[in-house]
């Protein structure tokens, strides 16, 4: 039924499956959260799961489960083979239940992803990401991977779980046997597509045979591969069609295998990008259809339903991000979500750093029985100076608790560096920070003092009982003769002060500032981020689906400046970067023919330019502008003048380490000062 009264009226419909109804339009997309593995994991995931239930998820996805020991990711990764173990998911299990929600498991082989030595694969062909080649499969290996595939899936159905999903896009096993790319077999699996297509049929009808027909099967459908020799459009149509016939309940979209060279997630991905694949497959079949990637606001969501381009929205960081976003939006409070940016900085990329899971803007995530914002037992007087991401969260958090806080800002609005991250083309998503932080003090009883520099007089003994200095950074100047040349400029000078740059810049420094800098200076007719078409053009999607995998010649767009980027380290440029996003980075300015120098030292500054040497040879980088983007130094000044008055005072954020600062580090740590203080 539909609801009229919500704003977003296609999102809250149900979804009648036949023999199950959905309560609204919305799955929380698989993720692995680290969880699976980890001491008390099960209380952990029992935790986060039923947060996100109680926060109206229509169905979840967990993280994928391997269905044997080959097809784990990693060695120790969990898989659901015996009944000792769905036992233990019960109580996953249960409390979504309990919360009103369903729940379904996924299972993932990995196939030529796994990374251990025993992975297996159609072919004995090495993924271009993974240094272990995988054996080829027997037959038998293919007969017994198929029952341990329905095993799985049985098994997940006494855990009770309301369905599986079987993965079979990104790459993994089972995409692996479709294309033609990785599936190099002569026997009844390999050369022509029906043979190809086999071994993902008897994995769902096995599947199905096993666990009767009130259960959900999903099965994630690689609908663009994005790699060479993937699959044809009409080749996916005719799996689906088929994957229909054989009792799958819910096609989900898959997009890009996991060594596509073109970003599918990453923030610098317009909003909804994919979109046009799920839409493209439904006069094809008539079973529900999700669409995927870079969904992360209600609006967004609602217009894809609403314009009839899926009839399902999987979302998965989003409810990372903030696990009440469809009570808020049910509500008509959409402008409190914490939004997901898509840094993938606390998720994925904690993944391949195998850390457990969390999110930049949620500290919480993934950490519900240990870290809660409880009321406190003793009302305090907490003054915060400066009202960056530290600043503010602490604030809000504390001020939540029950404290009476007064925040000091000495710019005319909050929200610190973030003012300058958004400006970044690709980082627009930034800006959603700064709209959740306005609105949490907006909706606060925080006292907001803007334009109010603070100084040591202003703070007097006895007015607070905590002082929280969460004053950020200054840029470091290093020390290079003529550094005081008036075409020496700092980030600031050019994303805070506007200061007009010319065409030949100089780039001193290599670490994310340095990279956005370059982005920014670089960046042609507008973010490409904001307009889709161009973007794909740019990295050679092709939505009319000529080739296979989707793929077409891709037009990089040209820098307006000519731009040189330096380094003092050996090291590749980028390397401190994030793991799943540093290669967009360096590759979008590499095609923009950014000249990236390492090993250099530099020498002096002259109205010519920057005089350097790099490897005993002497040279000069002819510049209008040279921008220092050569790290930070902490903003600290008042703390050991404050210390010495007697006060008790914190510092969080840059205020306390400069030094491999980044937005996450600055939230997590003032979000857990605050949840103890
Ligand atoms: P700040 O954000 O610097 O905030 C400090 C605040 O204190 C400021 O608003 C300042 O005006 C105020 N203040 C200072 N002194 C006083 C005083 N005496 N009285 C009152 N107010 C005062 N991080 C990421 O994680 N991911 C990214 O992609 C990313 N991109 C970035 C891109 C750019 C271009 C820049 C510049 C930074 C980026 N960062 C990113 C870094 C991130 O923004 C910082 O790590 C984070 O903002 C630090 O938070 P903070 O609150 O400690 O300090
Ligand atoms: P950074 O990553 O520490 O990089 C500083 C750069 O300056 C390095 O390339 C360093 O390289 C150089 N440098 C350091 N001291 C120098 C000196 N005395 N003289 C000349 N060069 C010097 O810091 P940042 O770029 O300022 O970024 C600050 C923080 O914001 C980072 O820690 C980052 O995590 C965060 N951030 C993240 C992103 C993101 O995309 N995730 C984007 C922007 C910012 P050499 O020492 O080799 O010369
Ligand atoms: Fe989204 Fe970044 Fe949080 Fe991951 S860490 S869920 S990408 S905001």
């Amino acid at each position: 039924m539909k609801n009229k009264h919500s704003i977003y009226p296609n999102l809250f419909t149900e979804l009648d499956l036949g023999f199950t109804k959905l309560r609204n339009r919305v799955i929380m997309g698989s993720m692995h959260l680290g969880l699976e593995e980890a001491k008390d994991g099960f209380t952990k995931m029992t935790a986060f799961y039923r947060e996100r239930a109680e926060g109206g998820v229509g169905l979840i996805v967990t993280g994928g489960i391997a269905p044997n020991r080959r097809g784990m990711g990693a060695p120790k990764f969990a898989r659901m083979n015996n009944k000792r173990t769905a036992e233990k998911h019960k109580m996953i299990t249960q409390s979504v239940h309990d919360a009103g929600g369903k729940i379904a498991m996924q299972i993932l082989h990995t196939g030529r992803y796994a990374y251990h030595p025993f992975s297996v694969a159609p072919s004995a062909l090495k993924a271009p990401i993974n240094p272990f080649k995988p054996s080829a499969m027997s037959e038998r290996k293919i007969f017994k991977t198929i029952a341990d595939f329905a095993t799985s899936a049985v098994l997940a159905r006494e855990a009770g779980y309301d369905g599986v999903e079987i993965m079979g896009s990104e790459g993994y096993l089972i995409n692996e046997f479709i294309a033609p790319r990785t599936n190099k077999r002569t026997d009844n699996w390999g050369g022509s597509y029906e043979n190809r297509m086999q071994f993902p049929l008897e994995v769902v009808k096995a599947a199905r045979a096993k666990t009767g027909d009130d259960f959900i099967i999903i099965f994630r459908l690689s609908m663009l591969d994005l790699v060479q020799k993937g699959s044809e459009w009409q080749e996916i149509v005719q799996l689906a069609q088929e994957l229909e016939k054989a009792g799958v309940t819910i096609i989900n979209t898959g997009i890009g295998w996991h060594e596509a060279r073109i970003p599918t997630i990453a923030t610098s991905v317009p909003r909804a990008a994919f979109t046009w694949v799920t839409e493209k497959m439904r006069e094809h079949v008539s079973i529900p259809l999700v669409a995927t990637n870079r969904i992360n606001t209600p609006e967004v969501a609602e217009k894809i339903l609403a314009n009839g381009q899926a009839d399902l929205i999987s979302m998965a960081r989003p409810f990372l991000a903030d696990p009440y976003f469809l009570t808020k939006a049910k509500d008509n409070r959409s402008d409190e979500i914490n939004t997901c940016i898509a840094c993938n900085q606390a998720c994925l990329d904690h993944i391949f750093e195998r850390k457990q899971v969390t999110c930049l803007v949620n500290p919480r995530a993934c950490y519900e029985t240990e870290l809660n914002y409880l009321p406190t037992k003793k009302k305090k007087k907490i003054a915060v100076i400066g009202a960056g991401p530290a600043g503010i969260t602490f604030a809000t958090i504390a001020n939540q608790r029950g404290h009476e806080v007064a925040l000091f800002e000495k710019e005319d609005k909050i929200g610190g560096q973030l003012n300058l991250a958004s400006q970044i083309a690709g980082k627009e998503e930034f800006k959603e920070m700064l709209r959740y932080f306005q609105k949490s003090v907006t909706d606060s009883t925080i006292t907001l003092h803007l334009n109010t520099e603070v100084t040591i007089e202003d703070l007097h003994t006895g007015k607070y009982d905590e002082i929280i200095l969460a004053s950020g950074v200054v840029p470091r100047v290093p020390q290079i003769e003529g550094i005081e040349n008036p075409k020496v400029l700092t980030y600031l000078d050019v994303l805070k002060n506007k200061v007009p740059v010319g065409k030949k810049v100089a780039i001193i420094g290599a670490g994310g500032i340095g990279f956005d800098i370059a982005t920014y200076l670089s960046e042609k007719s507008g973010s490409l981020s904001l307009d889709e078409d161009r973007w794909a053009k740019r990295w050679g999607i092709d939505k009319e689906y000529k080739a296979r995998g989707g793929l077409e010649k891709a037009t990089p767009e040209s820098s307006p400046r000519q731009i040189t980027m330096l380094q003092r380290k050996k090291k590749k440029m980028g390397a401190g970067l994030g793991k799943t996003t540093g290669w967009i980075h360096r590759f979008e300015l590499k095609s923009r023919k950014v000249k990236m120098l390492i090993n250099v030292n530099y020498e002096r500054i002259s109205d010519q330019g920057l005089h350097i040497e790099i490897d005993d040879k002497k040279q000069i980088i002819e510049a209008d502008n040279i921008i220092l983007c050569s790290g930070q130094l902490s903003n600290d000044s008042l703390f050991n003048a404050l210390k010495n008055k007697g006060l008790s005072v914190h510092k969080i954020g840059g205020a306390d380490l400069a030094v491999e600062l980044d937005a996450k580090r600055a939230i997590a740590q003032s979000a857990r000062l605050a949840a103890e203080i």
